[in-house]
C-alpha cells in the first residue's frame, strides 16, 4: 500500500480562516492515503474548526497549543509549538511498521495535486522549489548529477538549507529515529527554522530532489490579503449567528 502523506497544518483564528481551511481540504480530499495534522493555535478546540474537520470527509488529527505572548511579535518565527506538537504527536502514534511521509502544509499556500505524488516516495528527505518566494518568483535547489549542490535564492543565501516551509517533506521513520529533533524557539533567528530542523536530520548531499530535479513549480507561497472589516458594527447588528 501507498505511505500515508501526513500533512503538518498549524492554523490560527482569524477572518479568513475558515475560507484557507475549505481551499485546503478541497485539494486534499483528491489525495489518496492522506492524514491531516491540524494545530490549532489557541487554548482549547474551537467550535469552528471542531466542526470543520468532521465535515471534511478527511482522515485528521485535531491538535491545539497556545503560542505564549513574547512568540507573537513581528520578525519572530510562526508556528513553532505548533509544529513541535504535531511532531510529538508522530512520535507518540506511529512505529516502525507505519509507513509514511511528513509534511509542513501551512495554512494559506496553494498545492498541486502532483507535489502529493512527488512527495510520496521520500526516502529519507527529498526537496523541490517553491513558487512567490524569497522575493522572487521562486525559489529551488540547484541540482547536479541527481545531487543537490546549491540554492537559487534571492534571500539570505547564506542559510545552511535555502528553503520555505512547503519546500521539502521527511520519511515518517525519519521523524521517529530522530526523537529530539525539533523547531527552535531559542536563538532561532527569522527564516532559520527550516535550517535548524533540516541540520538535526540531514545533510545537503543527501537530499533526494523531486519534480524533475527541482525545475518545476509544483507548491506557491501565497499569501492571504489582510480582508477588509471596515463596515463591521461593534455589536452584532444580523439576528442570527452566522459562522463565516
Ligand atoms: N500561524 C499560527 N499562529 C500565528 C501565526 C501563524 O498558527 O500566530 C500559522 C498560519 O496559520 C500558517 C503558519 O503558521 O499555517 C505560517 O504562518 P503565515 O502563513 O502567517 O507565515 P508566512 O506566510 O509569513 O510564512
Ligand atoms: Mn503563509
Amino acid at each position: 500500500s501507498l505511505p500515508v502523506i501526513y500533512a503538518i497544518t498549524p492554523t490560527y483564528s482569524r477572518a479568513v480562516q475558515k475560507a484557507e481551511l475549505t481551499r485546503l481540504a478541497n485539494t486534499f480530499r483528491q489525495v489518496p492515503q492522506f492524514h491531516w495534522v491540524v494545530v490549532e493555535d489557541s487554548n482549547s478546540h474551537t467550535e469552528l474548526v471542531s466542526r470543520f474537520l468532521a465535515r471534511s470527509g478527511l482522515r485528521y488529527t485535531h491538535l491545539n497549543v497556545f503560542t505564549p505572548r513574547r512568540f507573537k511579535r513581528t520578525g519572530m518565527p510562526r508556528a513553532t509549538e505548533q509544529r513541535n506538537l504535531a511532531l510529538g504527536w508522530l512520535r507518540g502514534h506511529r512505529a516502525s511498521k507505519d509507513k509514511g511521509v511528513v509534511f509542513f502544509a501551512d495554512d494559506d499556500n496553494t498545492y498541486s495535486l502532483e507535489l502529493f505524488e512527488e512527495m510520496r516516495s521520500t526516502r529519507r528527505v527529498s526537496v523541490w522549489p517553491v513558487g512567490l518566494v524569497g522575493g522572487r518568483r521562486y525559489e529551488r535547489p540547484l541540482v547536479k548529477k541527481g545531487k543537490v549542490v546549491g540554492w537559487y535564492t534571492g534571500w539570505k543565501a547564506d542559510r545552511p538549507f535555502a528553503i520555505d516551509m512547503a519546500g521539502f517533506a521527511v520519511n515518517l521513520q525519519v521523524i521517529l529515529s530522530n526523537p529530539r529533533a525539533l523547531f527552535k524557539r531559542r536563538g532561532a533567528k527569522p527564516g532559520m527554522q527550516e535550517s535548524d530542523f533540516l541540520k538535526q536530520i540531514t545533510k545537503v548531499e543527501d537530499l533526494e530532489p523531486k519534480a524533475q530535479n527541482c525545475t518545476q513549480v509544483l507548491v506557491w507561497h501565497t499569501r492571504t490579503e489582510k480582508v477588509n472589516l471596515g463596515n463591521e458594527t461593534k455589536r452584532q447588528q444580523d439576528s442570527v449567528f452566522i459562522e463565516v
